[in-house]
């Protein structure tokens, strides 16, 4: 593969970023790639661990000549770091960022980028619960999908070059309106996220559900609950307020849904609790035949797969 970019600027050093790191290094992709973090702890494990080919102080200084700048801190601190770089962004540049929710980032960032810079928000639908300058790894975005948000003015050039750097990340690429990325990221994602941060908060409000009984008898379903509940509570926090309407809006829907199944267990209704999981088995064999998943039994062990 060949360079992509001549000098790659990472804002944020945590999973998305070394993920990022990882694969553009391993596919030569860019020429340099410099980074930076809020904190010296971080740039220190940063350098410790060779993440990139500079760590620098300061975003200001990252984004110095940088033709690619990757906006990776939780969507709720975009706009400050976009404030801080606007002024130093050399022109003709692009910056992205992989913030999990699109309208508000791009409202918080667009005003702050010059008018010769081309602004390009993205999305790689992929992840896990780990955070961290040390969470990342080269194949995080292997057959995943990285949808990019262009609007009416988006340069194409800019574009394609920005997917191209993804597809040899290992992605898929698609392209999708903001508020449209809100609802379907509120359904797929950030609910579910929420219903499994409660039912996890449920099982230790529980007084008569022992610690231990949790902990070992957890691969009855709960433990996947906990995975999912165990994500950066930053990042979680930032995610719901900031695809609030999108979210609530989904919440409200999966509220009705619960009452109604609720009701069909309060009044013995099998064939209704039958026909719902029936339909939802078929989402799970979509998403196998989708590749997005495999459909080897999980235990929850590395060689159950
Ligand atoms: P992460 O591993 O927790 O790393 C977060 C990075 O942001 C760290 O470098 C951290 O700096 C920095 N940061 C935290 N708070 C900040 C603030 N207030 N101001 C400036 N910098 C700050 O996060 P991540 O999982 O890579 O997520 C980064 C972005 O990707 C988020 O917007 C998230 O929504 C999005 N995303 C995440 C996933 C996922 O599954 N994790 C998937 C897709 C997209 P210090 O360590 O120096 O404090």
């Amino acid at each position: 593969m060949s360079v992509i970019y001549e000098r790659v600027a990472l804002i944020g050093l945590g999973l998305i970023a070394g993920s990022m790191a990882r694969a553009m290094r391993r596919g030569g992709l860019a020429k340099e790639i410099v980074g930076t973090s809020r904190s010296a702890e971080t740039r220190e494990t940063a350098r410790d661990i060779g993440f990139c080919d500079r760590v620098v102080d300061t975003a200001e200084d990252a984004v110095i000549e940088a033709d690619l700048v990757v906006l990776a801190v939780p969507v709720g601190a975009m706009g400050g770091v976009a404030r801080r770089i606007g002024p130093n962004l050399m022109r003709s540049a692009t910056v992205t960022d992989v913030g999990s929710v699109k309208r508000h980032v791009i409202e918080q960032v667009r005003p702050f980028i010059p008018q010769h810079v081309h602004f390009i928000p993205g999305h790689p639908l992929a992840g896990t619960e780990q955070s961290g300058p040390r969470s990342g790894f080269a194949s995080l975005f292997e057959n995943r999908w990285c949808l990019l948000i262009p609007d009416e003015g988006t340069d194409p050039d800019a574009l394609r070059r920005l997917r191209s750097l993804w597809e040899a990340m290992g992605a898929n690429v698609d392209e999708m309106e903001a508020d449209h990325h809100d609802l379907v990221l509120a359904v797929t994602s950030h609910a579910p996220h929420l219903i499994a941060y409660t039912m996890v908060g449920v099982a230790d409000d529980l007084k008569r559900v022992t610690d231990t009984e949790v902990v070992n008898y957890s691969a009855a379903g709960f433990r996947d609950f906990t995975r999912i509940a165990a994500s950066d509570p930053t990042m979680w926090r930032d995610v719901f307020l900031a695809n609030r309407g999108a979210t609530l809006e989904v919440l409200g829907r999966f509220t009705e849904e619960l009452f109604a199944l609720q009701r069909a267990i309060r009044t013995g209704d099998g064939d209704r609790l039958f026909d719902y999981f029936k339909r939802t088995r078929a989402i799970r064999r979509g998403i196998i035949e989708a590749g997005q998943d495999t459909k080897a039994p999980d235990f929850g062990r590395v060689d159950a797969v």
